[in-house]
């Protein structure tokens, strides 16, 4: 019988059971399929020989001619030694040496025969040396079917030390393709081949191990990452239309009295073109039969807070109960203040929740949420507890996603049986790309535009040594009435020395800002949280002119009178923090500055990352620059999300396949959402094939 995708790797010729569990432990490559599919980190072109007088001047790999005339073993220690080949050609002469598996070598090495040798040369007392060689004979080599264009797998290193070298996986590779005679069959439907000029999957397979040339290679690379991402959004996309189809929300029918009254006479200021399109689209879904699971994305001070208090009020409406949770006290405490007074002129009770919520307030506010008499909760963590119960949630929105793990998303859900409708809010703007990726299955909402009056904030950056002017500046704009925040960073590893920066910083600024002209609040990480509460309230009441904290106030909080954020040691924060930071100000009516502050040493990425500052006040931009520098494994920690460990694209590099592969798999569902029609039969068998095997969502929502 010959042997199918599905036939577990041992089989294969020269790999046998201990091979083969060392593949399935390092590479995850249990079957001829998964071996199909270990696909090259990159290439080399192994057109060019060198000789061995031309080696010095060649760090990289590189590959030799020559043969080997002598083979010693040198004893380094008591157990430990390393066998050494003496290599010549006609230009010279050089070292190849071996520190693992000598008896492998010894047994199968033969002198003076021709041998291609590939690997990275070292110099030693002037000899050139090559270290764990890959050696070829050179008849094999020739006769190979190996091209010039050669692939270098991913490997570790233990496989590399049990001798599955990127030689022998090339091996493998060949075998793979002799046993099964590499008849692939096609994954996608004709008419997008055609459409798309790919090349079949037998060529792409063919060509991404065994490339012939570089356009081969590249239709290959193409065909390969366009498949894969368009797989992952068939799935995305399906799972979005399931939830639709399947999970019932409850259908919030009414506009009713509490929100027209608020739209009609008590709005604090006309909402933006970008709100008022983001409610509609919030109306849409509540509207509708399913359940709403819906990301807003808007830059911090775009307004996501009144767009989601008239979703509490459409929840209201409808009898239903809400709950907002945020990531931290203070936070939670800032959006229960400025829903409280938009719901005041309603009538309407808010309530507060959190860690700090005494005892007697506590099982009074349980009550009250249990016989529904409270209808809208405000809280952090604490509304996960399982003595929350609500009399009908209807609608949770969630603030700053990321901070939140999906385990704690769904606690919310199961406070129900029928799930509530969904709102995330989130001020990192993540790039559409990975949006795409990350949230296909939740509908997006951008509040893209900020409210009228707001003067961009004014970016600039300054050394450490022009502390003295940027002093000078703070004590004007604050003798014009303003505010100042002063942030030190934080960082979880050197939590001690950052707290001392902090406390040097406050007794300098204390200092330099003497009472009683000045006074001075400060908040960081080790406070309580009523401390800091009650410091916070201080800034926020102008009690204080300068506000020295750490980060805990990169999130949401809201002082419009604040204008100017100085931030030390900028160069040790993430774009996207400095982001968030700098959006503390520019909330009021006045030109707001942000002054980072560094010292003269600097890396390059330190720099691109100011310099990105000082350019752009756009959130979107800012992150697309951010991915770029940091990768999409670091952003908001998705590293923990197997949706990217993407085979064979980058979602970086290959975003407009990704977009490409987007706006098939949108076309082809709306076609076929089920993917019965004839020419889909193939895709959808793969399609549920890949489904079973990966289930590539599982992490959101
Ligand atoms: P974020 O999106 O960062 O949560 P907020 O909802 O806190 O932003 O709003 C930032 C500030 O802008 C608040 O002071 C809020 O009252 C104000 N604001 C929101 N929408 C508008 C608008 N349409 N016009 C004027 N000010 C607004
Ligand atoms: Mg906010």
């Amino acid at each position: 019988m010959s042997p199918t995708l599905e036939t577990p790797i041992e089989y294969l010729k020269g790999v046998g059971p201990q091979r083969g569990a060392l593949l399935r432990s390092e590479l995850e490559i249990h079957t001829y399929g998964d071996l199909l599919q270990l696909f090259p980190n990159r290439y080399i072109d192994r057109t060019r020989y060198y000789t061995i007088n031309q080696l010095t001047q060649s760090p990289t790999e590189v590959q030799v001619i020559g043969k080997i005339v002598h083979l010693k073993t040198v004893q380094t220690g008591k157990t430990k030694s390393r066998l050494v080949a003496t290599f010549i050609d006609d230009t010279g002469e050089m070292e190849l040496v071996w520190f693992q598996g000598h008896k492998w070598i010894k047994e199968n090495l033969k002198l003076n025969q021709p041998y291609v040798a590939f690997g990275r040369v070292a110099q030693y007392a002037g000899t050139p040396s090559m270290a764990h060689p890959e050696l070829e004979a050179l008849e094999e080599h020739q006769n190979s079917l190996r091209t010039a264009i050669q692939p270098v797998y991913p490997s570790t290193e233990k496989l590399a030390n049990k001798g599955i070298s990127n030689r022998a996986l090339l091996k493998m590779m060949q075998q793979l393709f002799l046993e099964t005679g590499g008849q692939f069959s096609e994954t996608l439907p004709a008419y997008l081949m055609e459409n798309l000029k790919l090349v079949s999957k037998r060529e792409a397979l063919w060509q991404i191990h065994f490339p012939k040339d570089q356009e081969g290679l590249l239709k290959a690379q193409f065909r390969l990452k366009f498949e894969e991402l368009f797989f992952i959004q068939l799935q995305l996309i399906t799972k979005n239309l399931v939830r639709k189809h399947k999970i019932k929300g409850m259908p919030f029918t009414q506009v009713g009295a509490h929100f027209n009254t608020f739209y009609t006479q008590h709005l604090p200021f006309p909402l933006t073109h970008a709100q008022k399109r983001v409610i509609k689209e919030i109306r849409n879904d509540l509207g509708s039969q399913a359940q709403m699971n819906r990301l807003l994305q808007g830059d911090v001070g775009s307004g996501k807070t009144i767009v989601a208090f008239m979703t509490m009020l459409l929840a209201t409406d409808n009898g239903y109960q809400s709950c907002l949770m945020a990531p931290t006290e203070i936070l939670a405490q800032q959006h229960y203040n400025s829903i409280q007074a938009l719901a005041a002129p309603l009538g309407l009770q808010v309530e507060l929740l959190t860690g700090s919520t005494k005892t007697a307030e506590r099982n009074r506010l349980f009550a009250a949420l249990a016989d529904g008499s409270c209808s809208i909760v405000i809280g952090t963590h604490a509304l996960l507890e399982d003595k929350v119960q609500f009399q009908n949630l209807g609608l949770s929105v969630i603030d700053e996603q990321h901070k939140f793990g999906v385990a704690q998303r769904s606690r919310l859900w199961q406070k129900n049986t029928v799930p509530p409708h969904i709102l995330v809010m989130t001020a990192t703007p993540i790039p559409r790309t990975l949006a795409m990726s990350l949230y296909g299955d939740l509908d997006i909402s951008v509040i893209d535009e900020l409210p009228a009056g707001r003067k961009p904030i004014q970016t600039v950056h300054r050394y450490d040594a022009n502390r003295l002017k940027v002093w000078k500046f703070l004590k004007d704009e604050i003798a014009k009435g303003r505010q100042v925040y002063i942030v030190y960073p934080l960082i979880q590893e050197s939590e001690k020395m950052d707290y001392k920066d902090l406390m040097d910083g406050y007794e300098s600024i204390s200092r330099d800002f003497p009472l009683p002209d000045y006074a001075i609040s400060i908040v960081h990480g080790k406070m309580k949280p009523a401390e800091k509460e009650a410091e916070m309230q201080r800034f926020a009441q102008g009690k204080t002119q300068i506000m020295v904290a750490t980060t805990v106030i990169e999130v949401g909080v809201n002082v419009p009178n604040a204008s100017v954020m100085v931030i030390e040691s900028a160069e040790r924060f993430g774009l996207s923090q400095l982001h968030q930071l700098r959006g503390r100000v520019g909330r009021g009516a006045e030109q707001s500055y942000c002054i980072l502050m560094t010292s003269h040493q600097l890396s390059q990425e330190s720099k691109t990352r100011l310099e990105t500052m000082c350019r752009t006040n756009d959130g979107f931009e800012i992150a697309e620059v951010d991915l770029k520098l940091r990768g999409p494994g670091d952003i908001m920690g998705t590293q923990q999300s197997g949706i990217l460990n993407l085979q064979i694209a980058d979602l970086v590099k290959d975003k407009d396949i990704l977009q490409l592969a987007r706006s098939y798999a949108l076309e082809l569902l709306k076609k076929d959402p089920t993917m019965e029609r004839p020419e889909h039969q193939t895709l959808r068998a793969v399609f549920l094939a890949l489904s079973r095997k990966k289930n590539i969502w599982n992490y959101i929502s």
